[in-house]
C-alpha cells in the first residue's frame, strides 16, 4: 500500500489517498474500500479520504463468441482496447462514454451512456457481471442469476464490490463510417429539441452556446447521419490521458465566443460526410485540450428532463440564468428513451449538460438551479457530478434512493465499499 496524490478533472479534489494495487482479489480485507477505474469519472467520485483506494491490476483477458454476439472482458480493461480489439473483428459496442480511457468495471459501475442513449445505455448491453466482495465471496450476476445485486451493481457506483469481469453484447458492423445527413445551425431551443426527438439517427453530434438577454436564447449545431451501407476501414482509436494543468482562458468571453466560433463554424465549413467510427463515437477524444482552457474548478451537470416538462424547465432556467449570469462554457443535448432502476441514470427525456466555471458567484445561482431541477423532476447523473451531496440525491430520487441505500447497507456488514457520494460516516449508520 502506498500514499498517492489523486485530482478530479473537475478541479474540486486533490489530496493524498492511501492506494493499493490488486493483484489478487482476496487480498482484499481493508475495512473502508473504494475502487478506482481510471478516476476519468469527472468528479472525484471515487475518491474518498479515509478509504483505501484500490486499483485492480489482475490480468487484462478479451474473448468474442463471434456466434452469440458477446464479448467476455476484465473489469480493468479499458473501453478504448475494446473498441480496439471489435473494430479488428467488425464489431463494435455502442455504449462506451465519449472518451474511451475509462474501464470496462467503471463504465458498468456508472451505468454509462454513448453517442445514442436514445438506443440503449449500459445496462441494456450487460448479460453477465463476475463480482467480489469479502462480505460474501465471489458472485455471478445476471438477469436471471442474483438478479437484484445485478440491477444494483449496474450503475451501483462500485458500492457492491469490485466487477471482476462482465459479459456484454456487441454488434456486427457492416461500415466503419457514418455518412452525415444532415449538418444544421439552430438558434431556437424548440426546434433543436424537435429535431432531436423526431429523428431516428445514431449520430447527433451538437454543441450549444448560450446567449444572455436574447430571445435567442442559443445557437447549437447538429450534425447527424447513419453507418453508411458498406465502407470498411480499421483505423486504431489512440487516446491520452487528460493533462491536469489548467489556463482558465474559459473564465474570458473572448475566448468563450472563440470556441463557440470554432466549433460551430468548424461544422459548417469541413463539410465532411463521412466520419469514422472512432471520431462519431468517442468526441471528447480530439477535444481533450478543451479542459486545459477550463478554469481551475468547473462543474459538469447533466440531467434528464422527462419529456413534459421540457419546454417550462427551459423557459425558467433562461430567467434564471439572465438574473445570475452564470458561466456556462458548453452544452451538449442527448434523448434517452428508456428505464432506469435504483440510481442508474436513465429514463424518458432530454438529457441537458451544461459545463459551469465554478467562480464565486457560482453557488447561489446553483442552489437556485437546484430546485429547479427538483421542480421539474429532472433526474441528475450523479457520477459526472463533485457538488451534488446525498441529501440532494434523497430528494432528486426518493423512492430508488430509499430502496439502494436498503440494499446496499444489507450488503456491505463487514467490510464498507464507499465513493465520494456514500460513505461510512453519511451512509452506513
Ligand atoms: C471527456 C469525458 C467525456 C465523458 N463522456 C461521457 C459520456 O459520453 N457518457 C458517460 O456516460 N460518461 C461520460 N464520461 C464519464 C466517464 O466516462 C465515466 O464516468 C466512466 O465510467 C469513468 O471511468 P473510469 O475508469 O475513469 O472510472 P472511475 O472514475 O475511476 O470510477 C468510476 C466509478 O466506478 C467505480 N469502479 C471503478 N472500477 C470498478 C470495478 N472494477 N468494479 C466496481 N466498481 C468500479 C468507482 O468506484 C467509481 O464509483 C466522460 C468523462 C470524460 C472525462
Amino acid at each position: 500500500m502506498e500514499n498517492k496524490i489523486f485530482q478530479s478533472i473537475d478541479g474540486l479534489f486533490k489530496e493524498s489517498l492511501k492506494y493499493f494495487k490488486v493483484k489478487n482479489i482476496e487480498n482484499i480485507n481493508y475495512k473502508r474500500i473504494s475502487i478506482i477505474g481510471k478516476g476519468n469519472s469527472i468528479s472525484s467520485l471515487p475518491f474518498k479520504k479515509g478509504s483505501t483506494l484500490i486499483d485492480l491490476e489482475i490480468e487484462k483477458k478479451i474473448k468474442l463468441r463471434k456466434n452469440k454476439r458477446i464479448i467476455e472482458v476484465s473489469g480493468n480493461m479499458e473501453a478504448f482496447k475494446v473498441h480496439n480489439f471489435l473494430l479488428k473483428k467488425k464489431f463494435f459496442f455502442p455504449s462506451f462514454p465519449s472518451y474511451p480511457m475509462v474501464t470496462i468495471g467503471a463504465c458498468i459501475a456508472n451505468c454509462t451512456h454513448g453517442i445514442s442513449p436514445k438506443f440503449g445505455v449500459m445496462r441494456d448491453y450487460v448479460k453477465e457481471i463476475v463480482l467480489y466482495n469479502p462480505n460474501f465471496g465471489t458472485k455471478v450476476l445476471s438477469k436471471r442469476k442474483n438478479s437484484k445485486l445485478f440491477n444494483l451493481t449496474i450503475g451501483g457506483m462500485g458500492l457492491t464490490g469490485v466487477i471482476i469481469k462482465a459479459k456484454l453484447q456487441v454488434f456486427k458492423l457492416k461500415s466503419s463510417y457514418i455518412s452525415i445527413s444532415d449538418n444544421k445551425k439552430f438558434d431556437n431551443f424548440n426546434d433543436v429539441y424537435n429535431f432531436l426527438k423526431k429523428n431516428n439517427h445514431i449520430y447527433n453530434q451538437n454543441n450549444l452556446f448560450f446567449k444572455f438577454g436574447k430571445n435567442e436564447f442559443i445557437i447549437s449545431r447538429i450534425s447527424s447521419g447513419n453507418f453508411t451501407k458498406s465502407n470498411y476501414n480499421f483505423k486504431s482509436l489512440d487516446v491520452s490521458n487528460i493533462k491536469s494543468f489548467r489556463l482558465g482562458f474559459l473564465r474570458i468571453s473572448f475566448f468563450r465566443k472563440l470556441l463557440e466560433k470554432l466549433l460551430l463554424i468548424k461544422e459548417y465549413t469541413t463539410n465532411q460526410k463521412l466520419i469514422h467510427i472512432n471520431e462519431a463515437f468517442f468526441p471528447s477524444n480530439s477535444r481533450l485540450i478543451y479542459f486545459n482552457l477550463m478554469s481551475k474548478k468547473f462543474m459538469e451537470n447533466q440531467v434528464i428532463i422527462p419529456h413534459k416538462n421540457v419546454k417550462l424547465f427551459f423557459k425558467n432556467f433562461q430567467k434564471l440564468y439572465n438574473k445570475y449570469s452564470p458561466i456556462i462554457t458548453l452544452g451538449h443535448l442527448k434523448i434517452f428513451d428508456g428505464k432506469g432502476e435504483y440510481l442508474q441514470f436513465n429514463g424518458k427525456g432530454l438529457g441537458l449538460t451544461l459545463h459551469f466555471i465554478i467562480d464565486k458567484n457560482f453557488y447561489e445561482f446553483y442552489q437556485k438551479f437546484l430546485k429547479l431541477n427538483i421542480k421539474y423532476k429532472c433526474k441528475p447523473n450523479l457520477y459526472k457530478n463533485s457538488i451534488i451531496q446525498i441529501n440532494d440525491i434523497k430528494n432528486f430520487y426518493s423512492k430508488d434512493f430509499k430502496k439502494f441505500s436498503h440494499e446496499i447497507r444489507k450488503i456491505n456488514k463487514k467490510f464498507f465499499f464507499e465513493n465520494r457520494l456514500f460513505y461510512q460516516d453519511n451512509f452506513y449508520k
